[in-house]
C-alpha cells in the first residue's frame, strides 16, 4: 500500500528536516521506510519523493525518473528539458551546490500541491554530495531536468516548496496549464 502523501499547510513540509546517521541508514526501519517511499513514488505517480511529504522529518528522498512514456511528453518536449532517464536512487543528508551561473525556466509541479504548478527558475547543472541507502558517500553531477528534481527534492529537506521559487503569475492548475501555457 502506498504512502499518504501530505499537502502544503502541514508544518512538516516547513520543517528544517534532521539529519540521519549512518547506523540509522541501514536499521531495517529506514530500509522499509525506502522501499515503501519508492511504491508511493511509483504510484503517485512522480520522479521524487522526500521524506517529509510522507510525514517524516528527516533528510532522505528518493528519485527516479523513466523520462518515458508515462510522462505524456514527445520526443521534442523530452529533448527541450534535458530529460533523460534516471536510475532509482536513494539520497540521504544531502547538500547541493550550484555548477556555473545558468539557470532555466520551466513548468513544475509537486505531490504535495496536488494538481498545481509553475514556472520556476532552477541550475541548469548542480553538484550533490550525499548518503546513498548503504550510508556510502556518492557525488552527484547532474544538468537539466535530473539538476531540476534534485533541488526540488533538496528543497524539501530544507522545508522549501516550489511555490517559494516560482513566477508567482504563472501559478496555474494542471488543467489550465494545458489549456493555456503548453
Ligand atoms: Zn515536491
Amino acid at each position: 500500500m502506498p504512502l499518504a502523501i501530505v499537502q502544503t499547510g502541514h508544518p512538516v513540509l516547513r520543517a528544517d528536516a534532521r539529519e540521519l546517521s549512518r547506523d540509522e541508514i541501514k536499521s531495517q526501519e529506514i530500509q522499509e521506510l525506502i522501499e515503501l517511499m519508492r511504491e508511493t513514488m511509483r504510484a503517485a505517480p512522480g520522479v521524487g519523493l522526500a521524506a517529509p511529504q510522507i510525514g517524516e522529518s528527516i533528510k532522505l528522498a528518493v528519485i527516479e525518473d523513466e523520462a518515458g512514456e508515462k510522462t505524456r511528453m514527445s520526443k521534442e518536449e523530452l529533448e527541450k528539458r534535458e530529460r533523460k532517464p534516471v536510475a532509482f536512487h536513494v539520497i540521504i543528508n544531502p547538500k547541493l551546490e550550484p555548477v556555473g551561473d545558468d539557470k532555466v525556466d520551466f513548468f513544475e509541479g509537486c505531490l504535495s500541491v496536488n494538481g498545481f504548478a509553475a514556472n520556476t527558475a532552477r541550475h541548469k547543472a548542480v553538484r550533490v554530495t550525499a548518503l546513498n541507502e548503504h550510508a556510502d558517500e556518492v557525488t552527484i553531477d547532474a544538468t537539466g531536468w535530473y539538476a531540476r528534481i534534485l533541488q526540488h527534492e533538496i528543497d524539501h529537506l530544507n522545508g522549501i516548496l516550489y511555490i517559494d521559487r516560482m513566477y508567482s503569475t504563472t501559478f496555474t492548475t494542471v488543467e489550465n496549464k494545458a489549456r493555456y501555457w503548453d
